[in-house]
């Protein structure tokens, strides 16, 4: 009897997986037949409401998870208008499109996690699905499209007629919502007339706005508050914060807002910020960033002592202990000569001063509250930095936010919902 050799595993692996791959095609194919042959007939009618008339079948190309599968139609025309359909596409869910649902949804996925070429190899290493960078660019950002479309006539719905199935708040929940900008490198045309942070006074980035909302309930061994597990829900986009307040108030919504007892706004205390509050959380405690005001405070200190000074310890102390009207005095009591840094400083000093109710810390402190916004600094990393503050980018406004509906909609947990919305 002749030796057995050592197979070589993963060759048999590949081999298996191509041949059900290619078998899995042609039984898809067979099946999507079979429905079409089986299929009851109806009355297809035209936009313009004549009857239309089948002209036989045509056939596409059609690109599914196991691979490209046989596919034929039937073609319908209106005599009136000669308007065309193909009901089985819109029945599919492929109307102009030569990509099964479901490779529409890896492509969505794989190409809102990475650069568009490295979304490809990941495709073709994981899925056998051999499919251009460029079509990976173009789906991803018509699917992230479909996405914020769901998303606005699900809060046009809500803001309408209320939520209509509000989850449940576990008791003693504390309802957080906390948003914050950061800049996306954007093309030249998507700057005309904007005014920015560079040098020369130009702009390299538009600025795109992220929410977040959370609950808490629990407390970590040292008594600091602690954020419920998957419990952070993102929504962002470059757009006026007019419509910003909108889109995070419509999520607070629908996470249940209606029934927190306490509702917390974490902010920068940016002045849109303290708008969008006061317009849509007016019974929240408004919060401003303790990390931010220490940035703040830091500034002071650099218009007084240079580039390498830091706050004074006795600052920090009444900057935490919230008891911002002494800080003010101590740290404006001697200003700078010149009359730029002079008037560099009393803005830092309004800050202070316009935000003092909201910097209450020892207060909220005793209250067990976050007073940081770490959470909406991370989300604007993960959401909005890794995928589209890379080097070397440069986005349209359109297609930038195609991937922040898509980012948002995936890591709140939802992209799952969005499909299951499409099939219906
Ligand atoms: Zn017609």
């Amino acid at each position: 009897m002749a030796a057995r050799r050592t197979p070589d595993f993963e060759a048999w692996e590949t081999l298996v997986l191509q041949a059900s791959r290619q078998g899995g095609a042609g039984v898809l194919g067979s099946l999507l037949a079979h429905w079409q042959e089986h299929a009851r007939r109806e009355v297809i009618l035209c936009d313009c409401g004549e009857q239309m008339s089948s002209r036989g079948r045509r056939s596409k190309r059609l690109l599914t998870t196991l691979g490209a599968a046989p596919f034929a139609r039937s073609f319908y025309q209106c005599q009136q208008c000669h308007q065309a359909r193909f009901p089985d596409d819109e029945r599919l869910d492929i109307i102009n499109t030569t990509y099964s649902p479901g490779v529409r949804r890896l492509m969505a996925r794989a190409g809102s996690q990475t650069q568009f070429e490295q979304a490809a190899d990941d495709l073709l290493c994981y899925a056998g699905l051999k499919i251009e960078a460029r079509e990976i660019e173009r789906v991803a950002e018509d699917v992230g499209r479909q996405v914020e479309q769901w998303l606005c006539d699900q809060q046009e719905e809500l803001l309408d007629r209320g939520v209509n199935a509000p989850p449940k708040l576990e008791p003693g929940a504390k309802f957080y919502v906390s948003f914050d900008g950061t800049g996306v490198p954007v093309r030249k045309s998507e700057l005309a007339g904007r005014r920015g942070k560079q040098a020369d006074g130009s702009a390299r980035t538009r600025e795109a706005k992220l929410g977040c909302v959370f609950t808490q309930i629990a407390l970590d061994k040292e008594g600091y508050p602690q954020r419920d597990p998957d419990s952070t829900t993102y929504v962002g986009a470059i757009e006026s914060s007019t419509l910003f307040g909108w889109r995070l108030y419509a999520e607070a919504m629908r996470r249940g807002l209606d029934q927190a007892k306490t509702v917390i706004a974490l902010t920068d205390g940016a002045r849109y910020n303290r708008t969008i509050v006061q317009t849509h959380f007016p019974d929240a405690i408004h919060i401003v960033d303790l990390f931010h005001a220490y940035e703040h405070l830091t500034a002071i200190a650099r218009l007084l002592g240079g580039q390498e000074a830091k706050a004074p310890k006795a600052w920090r102390n009444l900057l935490e202990a919230g008891a911002i009207s002494r800080l003010v005095r101590k740290a404006g009591k001697q200003l700078p000569t010149s009359a730029k840094s002079k008037k560099a400083m009393l803005k830092e000093l309004h800050y202070f001063e316009n935000n003092a109710f909201q910097m209450r810390y020892a207060e909220f402190r005793q209250l067990k509250l976050f007073v940081g916004s770490g959470v909406v600094e991370a989300g604007c990393r993960t959401v909005i930095g890794e995928r589209l503050k890379q080097s070397g980018m440069r986005w349209s406004v359109r297609g930038a936010n195609a991937i922040i509906a898509l980012r948002c909609c995936l890591l709140s947990g939802r992209f799952e919902d969005f499909w299951a919305a499409r099939a219906r």
